[in-house]
C-alpha cells in the first residue's frame, strides 16, 4: 500500500494566519493532519480537516471510497463542509447527465456523529456517517480503530490501524496515550502525534514516549509539528524529533508499504 501525509500541521496550520515571523515565512507549508492510503483500485482518507480540498486536489485524489474521522475537533472535520457541498451539487458530469455524482463511506463515531447533528444537522441527511467499532474492509484493505487518550469523554477520540496482508500502518494524530493495550505489534509504520516534541504540548511528552515504546512501529513519523508555535526552525523540529525515537513529517511525503 502507498501511504501520503496529506497534512503534519497543528490545528494552526503553516503559515499561520496573519503571521509573517520568520518561522512562517522560512518552513515549508504545513496543513491540518491526514493520511491517504491507497492500494490497488481503494482508496481511503484518515481525517477530514479544513485544508481537504487542497490536500486531495495536490495529490490528483478524485476517488475516494471511504472517509475516517479521528474526532470532531475542527482541525481534524471541517472538510466535511466541501464534502457536503459536492455531493449537494453533483460533479461536472453529474449535471451534464453523463455519469453518477461522487459517492463515498463517511465512518465517525457515534459521539462524534452527535457533534455534526449539533452544529450542522442538515450534513447528516446526505453524508450518513456509519460507524463499525471493530472496523471495515474495503477493497484489500481493513480499517480498524483503537481509543486514545484526547479530550474524553467529551470527544471519543480515536486513531486508526491501516491493514493490507501482513502489512500495517497506524494513525493517531491527537493523543496522549492508548486508552487499552497498544492495537498492534506489527506497525510498519506509525504516523503519530508528535506535539509534546515538534509541536505546541497537547499532553505530557513522557506518557506518550512510553505509548510510542510500546507500538513499537518500524518507523514512526511525527505531526502535529510547528515550526511557528515552537519558534524553531525545521532542523531543530527534526532534531527533537530523532531525540523522541521518531522522524519529523513532511506534508506529500510518500512511504510505500510492502
Ligand atoms: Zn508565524
Ligand atoms: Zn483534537
Amino acid at each position: 500500500m502507498r501511504v501520503t501525509l496529506l497534512g503534519t500541521g497543528d490545528a494552526t496550520g503553516m503559515p499561520a494566519a496573519l503571521c509573517d515571523c520568520e518561522y512562517c515565512e522560512q518552513s515549508a507549508p504545513r496543513r491540518r493532519p491526514a493520511v491517504l492510503v491507497e492500494s490497488g483500485d481503494t482508496t481511503v482518507v484518515l481525517d477530514i480537516g479544513p485544508d481537504l480540498v487542497d490536500q486531495l486536489q495536490q495529490t490528483e485524489t478524485y476517488q475516494v471510497d471511504a472517509f475516517f474521522l479521528t474526532h470532531f475537533h475542527r482541525d481534524h472535520a471541517d472538510g466535511l463542509l466541501g464534502l457536503l457541498q459536492t455531493l449537494r451539487s453533483g460533479t461536472e458530469t453529474a449535471w451534464n447527465g453523463a455519469g453518477d455524482a461522487h459517492s463515498f463511506d463517511l465512518h465517525m463515531t457515534e459521539t462524534a456523529t452527535d457533534h455534526l447533528r449539533d452544529s450542522f444537522d442538515y450534513f447528516l441527511d446526505l453524508l450518513e456517517p456509519t460507524w463499525s467499532p471493530t472496523g471495515v474492509s474495503i477493497g484489500e484493505l481493513e480499517i480498524s480503530p483503537f481509543a486514545v487518550e484526547h479530550m474524553r469523554p467529551e470527544y471519543e477520540t480515536v486513531g486508526f490501524v491501516v491493514r493490507e496482508g501482513d502489512r500495517a500502518i497506524a494513525y493517531a494524530p491527537d493523543m496522549e496515550s492508548f486508552v487499552d493495550e497498544p492495537p498492534a505489534t506489527d506497525i510498519d509504520l506509525f504516523v503519530c502525534e508528535g506535539s509534546p516534541f515538534v509541536g505546541l504540548n497537547h499532553g505530557p511528552a513522557d506518557e506518550l514516549s512510553a505509548a510510542i515504546a510500546k507500538l513499537d512501529a518500524d518507523r514512526t513519523v511525527l505531526v502535529n509539528a510547528s515550526e511557528h508555535a515552537r519558534r524553531e526552525h525545521t532542523h531543530e523540529l527534526e532534531k527533537n524529533a530523532q531525540a523522541a525515537g521518531a522522524e519529523l513529517g513532511a506534508d506529500f511525503e510518500e512511504y510505500t508499504i510492502q
